[in-house]
């Protein structure tokens, strides 16, 4: 097994909330220095920055891999991870672009939406606002996201807003996830106790970063067959102790 550290959970440039300097470039250069081994980049309701990312981390030892944070439509923030860039980019022309509100982004209001390429040029700007809700329901979205040989991880389940606890009051186990990300591992044990399925989750723990100095030293590792993104979406796929699948006589 091939021990990486990781960061899942960081917004460029392109989500309205993240800093100018979150540029695709910025983040792959400095993830490598950090010393990070697989980098996801996960914008909201978009992967249009993910192009850019990729090319940008050709030139460092990181594993870039393709994603997006989808928010439900019961507003609950949910990370879709693919395997390969092409993958994410279907999914996003396919699923999500198309069920976007088509409320206009108000740069001065929410901030400025940026796509760029992986000199840290910028070559548009989304016109649509990327944080509302989409119409996708949690409880199809892990079908949704497989289809394209994605996973689903629900994230910062313990966050006080958008995250799966706050919104349904539980962690619920028949919605097709089988990891959750949650914030600080000191809260992981009460959790466990609090939801129980979280027993059979993988649980990471990821920065969420908006800004440079928010993204992970490593300090956060996943056990991997192979060093790739194929590699680290399917280690994440294994719940913990063979989880739902193993606890329903693998039905599912
Ligand atoms: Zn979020
Ligand atoms: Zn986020």
């Amino acid at each position: 097994m091939i021990r990486l550290s990781y960061d899942l959970h960081v917004h460029s440039c392109l989500s309205p909330c993240a800093q100018d300097e979150m540029t695709p470039r910025n983040i792959a250069f400095l993830a490598d220095m950090l010393g990070l081994n697989a980098v996801a980049l996960t914008d909201h309701n978009s992967c249009k920055n993910a192009a850019a990312f990729f090319k940008a981390a050709e030139k460092t030892d990181i594993i870039p891999i393709a994603g997006m944070e989808l928010n439900t439509q019961e507003e609950i923030h949910t990370l879709c991870l693919f395997p390969e860039l092409r993958a994410a980019l279907a999914f996003d022309d396919e699923v999500v672009y198309p069920s976007l509100m088509r409320f206009k982004n108000r740069e001065d209001k929410n901030g400025k939406q940026l796509v760029m390429d992986e000199n840290d040029d910028i070559t548009g700007r989304e016109p649509l606002w990327l944080a509302p809700a989409t119409p996708i329901p949690l409880y199809s979205l892990a079908e949704k996201v497989k289809a394209y040989g994605g996973i689903m991880v629900p994230a910062h389940i313990n966050r006080l807003s958008w995250g799966v606890i706050s919104v349904l009051g539980d962690v619920p186990g028949d919605c097709g996830f089988d990891c959750v990300e949650v914030r600080g591992k000191e809260a992981v044990e009460n959790l466990k106790a609090r939801y129980p399925y979280l027993n059979e989750c993988r649980i990471i723990h990821n920065s969420d970063a908006h800004k440079l100095d928010g993204i992970s030293l490593p300090v956060n590792f996943i056990e991997t067959e192979e060093k790739s993104a194929k590699g680290v979406i399917a280690a994440l796929s294994k719940a913990a102790g063979g989880g739902r699948r193993a606890a329903d006589g693998g039905r599912l």
